[in-house]
């Protein structure tokens, strides 16, 4: 009959459906901290210190320059441009980075325009590592670089940075989490096929010394290990210390790929414009997969960064560019926050760059009981009560930590400082009233 006939389809349909959908590089890497902290961001908070972005305008300058090039003359800004980066900004970018690298650049084979850091991310994982090469991961770290590696097929292998509390009493800095030099030595085989360098890094602001990146790059040079350096935070430096670009270092250049974002760098990261800068040998592979994957990046925004980069070049070095106003203006933010933190008792960990900031809850933990049933870590728990009950969001340290070390890492949370005074006075109201609540309680 019809009827047992459309039984035995709507069976056989259903086993068919058995079969898993997924392909197997998706196992284990489903999760991802910011779709559930973003969301709770979204639904609880007043003050939102938690993912990365500006709450103050981009430039004058930079907004302009994407209205000129949408209104202007020029219709053909709205169609597709050259596959690997528009003429206007990998020239300039070349420009730019022969200043900041002492060497020729080529445009055209020396830099690689992206949908923002992240996807130059991707580019450089699946066009360098293969199944079984391991890669080297400095934690605390930008938490896209493990699911990254190991979708390539690669294994990730992790380093910490290791805290040193200064003995005077005075606040921690980035700079005492460190590597130790012989734990770092010992990462590296045969099977290392790449590092990842975060410098300044997210989360902690840690800006690396010459030093730290001379101990990388010998190793590097030693067992012909690539750096892929994500650098996204160069121009983010404070006290007026220096960034250096491991790829200047002696023996790097061949071996480095060095990854920007127009997001950070000129508060805009809603546009997601990236580049990579580096030798042909390493970014032939990476235009592979940039042509497989995502092929072409807006050309409006790629034509604004241009011209943002073009008036930046003109100042170079001058108190109005914007390279050195930004710095300026985020640490007078950073500093505020810090006293803001230190003078409740949220022990902040000052940092040397970016603008995000590490401070200890320890103090806190009264307030959020620990739970032992919870497979949680603490820290997480700490920053989704936070936000539910005092209306301030951050994002958990261990975040930034793989699965076998987040648990050494569960007394801090991140905030990010790269928000309007009024913002920052008003994460300051919230703390306040939380430490009166405290004492009187
Ligand atoms: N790398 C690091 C270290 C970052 O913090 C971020 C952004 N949070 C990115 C890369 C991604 O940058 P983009 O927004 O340009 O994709």
């Amino acid at each position: 009959s019809f009827k047992s006939f459309t039984h035995f389809l709507s069976h056989s349909l259903q086993a068919k459906m058995s079969r898993p959908v997924q392909a197997r590089r998706l196992e284990g890497i489903d999760k991802n901290i910011w779709v559930e902290f973003v969301k709770l961001a979204a639904t609880y908070s007043k003050v939102n210190l938690g993912q990365g972005f500006p709450d103050f305008p981009a430039p004058d300058f930079l907004t302009e320059a994407f209205r000129r090039a949408l209104g202007g003359g020029n219709h053909m800004l709205h169609q597709y441009t050259r596959a690997f980066g528009h003429p206007p900004l990998v020239k300039v970018l070349a420009q730019f980075f022969e200043k900041l690298l002492g060497r020729d650049l080529d445009p055209m084979t020396n830099v690689m325009v992206t949908v923002g850091a992240y996807q130059a991310l991707f580019c450089c994982f699946q066009a360098l590592v293969d199944e079984g090469d391991e890669v080297i991961i400095i934690e605390p770290f930008f938490d896209c670089y493990e699911p990254m590696v190991k979708m390539a097929g690669g294994t990730p292998v992790f380093v910490p940075l290791r805290p040193n509390p200064p003995k005077d009493g005075r606040l921690m800095s980035s700079a005492d989490w460190q590597l130790d030099p012989a734990e770092l030595a010992s990462k590296f085989s045969e099977r290392t096929k790449a590092i990842v360098l975060n410098s300044p890094n997210n989360p902690l602001g840690k800006v690396f010394s010459r030093g730290e990146l001379g101990l990388i790059a010998e190793l590097c040079v030693k067992h012909d290990v690539l750096c892929i350096s994500d650098e996204v935070y160069e121009w983010l430096v404070y006290d007026g210390k220096q960034h250096i670009r491991i790829a200047s270092l002696q023996g790097m250049w061949d071996r480095t790929v060095i990854i920007g974002s127009a997001g950070k760098t000129f508060s805009a990261t809603g546009w997601k414009v990236g580049w990579v800068v580096g030798p042909d040998r390493l970014l032939q592979h990476l235009r592979t997969v940039h042509q497989n994957s995502v092929y072409h990046c807006a050309t409006i925004a790629q034509e604004a960064v241009a011209q943002g980069f073009q008036r930046e070049l003109t100042l170079y070095g001058k108190p109005e560019s914007y390279f050195i106003q930004l710095p300026k203006e985020l640490q007078q933010k950073r500093d505020w926050l810090v006293q803001s933190l230190d003078g409740v008792g949220l022990k902040p960990i000052i940092p040397e760059g970016t603008y995000f900031l590490v401070a200890d809850i320890s103090q806190f933990k009264s307030d959020v009981p620990d739970d032992p049933n919870s497979d949680e870590p603490y820290d997480y728990r700490f920053a989704k009560w936070m936000v539910k009950n005092k209306g301030l969001a951050a994002i958990p340290l261990s975040a930034f930590y793989s699965e076998a070390h987040k648990n050494n890492y569960t007394n801090f949370i991140r905030f990010c400082f790269a928000k309007e005074e009024a913002t920052l006075k008003a994460a300051n109201d919230i703390l306040q009233k939380w430490k009166q609540e405290k004492t009187s309680s």
